[in-house]
């Protein structure tokens, strides 16, 4: 069996800024392995933005502020997959791509901490694990039925598509549901915006202005206050949305986007032995769970607010500090610290 001193498990921005955090506190790159049950890294960033997205370092409000050596800066979604590629390479560290953890079986003890991790492809003897899975490998979904014959029709996501001169239904509130409808309006499809409340209270304000304008010269038809009771099939098995308020009544539509956001995968984090706070896991300093050496890092730490890039990138330099002091004996360099103008 293949050992490892740092096995990551996810190679999104928490993962990819884990490994670099560990190569510069002394790790060596054939110390450290990624693994990733997609076909490249950042499957959140490939297919979940829109292609003219503005990546945003200060997402949700939070503060765009660096404190490990990996830092992003307001930048489009291809600088932002190469940013990543480019620290990939310049760790060294393999990820192997498609291969899908699905188990994480801790054998070591309190003090000596050693883990079997078994994958779709291979089994592997760890020290330390970092789980960074994110949230969004399990999109959430409404609370009515879906029928099985719109599946085609119905969306949790923005890249698995192309479609012009449609009528669109998007769900949600969020940055994404703004991001979503912006783009689908670039393509010249017609949205319309279905949102529970009677207005927006999570959207950054870049988001909110883009929406606000486009509601403004009606190229957007905006629902606020709106919730679907049921999704009936119409014709040429396209979506029909009945709305509980009488206002909304009945709608057609080519198309459904739901923008809902993700959840914590709380079945695998829990066969991992994980203990859990209601619906977050429960960890100390660093993300490090209740099972000694057993980190959690990214989304998953972010709790209800929800995680971005910048908060991704800083918990790795926290993660990492706490590898080095309870365990690896390492030290986090001081001197790779991210300063304006520098970057991995
Ligand atoms: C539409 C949208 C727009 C956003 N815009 C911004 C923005 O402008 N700025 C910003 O800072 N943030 C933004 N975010 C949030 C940001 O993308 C996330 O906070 C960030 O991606 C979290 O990183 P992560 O590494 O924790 O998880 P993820 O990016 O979700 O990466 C997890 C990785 O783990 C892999 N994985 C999952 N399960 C397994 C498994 N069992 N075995 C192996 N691999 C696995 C996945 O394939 C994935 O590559 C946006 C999110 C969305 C959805």
């Amino acid at each position: 069996m293949k050992t490892y001193k740092l096995v990551i498990t996810g190679a999104g921005p928490a993962g990819i800024s884990l490994a670099a955090e560990a190569r510069m506190s002394g790790l060596k790159a054939e110390e450290i392995i990624m693994l990733d049950k997609a076909e490249a890294h950042s499957w959140v960033i490939r297919s979940l933005y829109p292609d003219k997205k503005l990546v945003t370092a200060n997402y949700k409000g939070m503060p765009a502020i660096c404190h490990g050596v990996m830092c992003l800066q307001d930048s489009t979604k291809h600088d932002t997959i190469n940013y990543l590629d480019k620290a990939i390479q310049k760790t060294g560290v393999v990820v192997n791509y498609q291969e899908e953890v699905q188990k994480i079986e801790s054998i070591g003890t309190k003090k000596e901490p050693e883990f079997i991790i078994t994958t779709n492809k291979d089994k592997y003897k760890a020290k330390i694990v970092v789980i960074a899975i994110g949230i969004f490998g399990k999109p959430n979904k409404p609370d009515y039925p879906i029928p099985r014959k719109l599946k085609d029709k119905i969306h949790f996501d923005i890249t698995s598509f192309r479609t012009t001169e449609e009528n669109i239904l998007v769900v949600g509130g969020g940055d994404s549901a703004s991001e979503f409808a912006q783009f689908l309006i670039e393509m010249g499809n017609n949205v319309t915006l279905s949102y529970r409340r009677n207005k927006f209270v999570k959207m950054n304000s870049f988001n909110l202005n883009s929406l606000n304008e486009l509601v403004k010269c009606n190229r957007i038809n905006l629902l606020l206050q709106s919730n679907i009771e049921k999704i009936d099939i119409q014709k040429e098995n396209k979506p029909l949305v009945f709305f509980k308020e009488k206002k909304y009544g009945i709608k057609k539509f080519d198309r459904i986007v739901y923008a809902l956001g993700g959840s914590t995968p709380e079945n695998f984090l829990k066969s991992t032995g994980i203990d859990f706070v209601g619906d977050v896991p429960d960890v100390k300093e660093g993300g490090e769970s209740t099972i000694p050496g057993l980190f959690v890092g990214g989304d998953l730490l972010a709790g209800k607010r929800g995680g971005s890039i910048s908060h991704a990138f800083n918990a790795s330099r926290n993660t990492m500090e706490q590898i080095c002091k309870n365990y690896l004996h390492c030290h986090v360099s001081e001197h790779f610290k991210y300063e304006k103008g520098v970057k991995l």
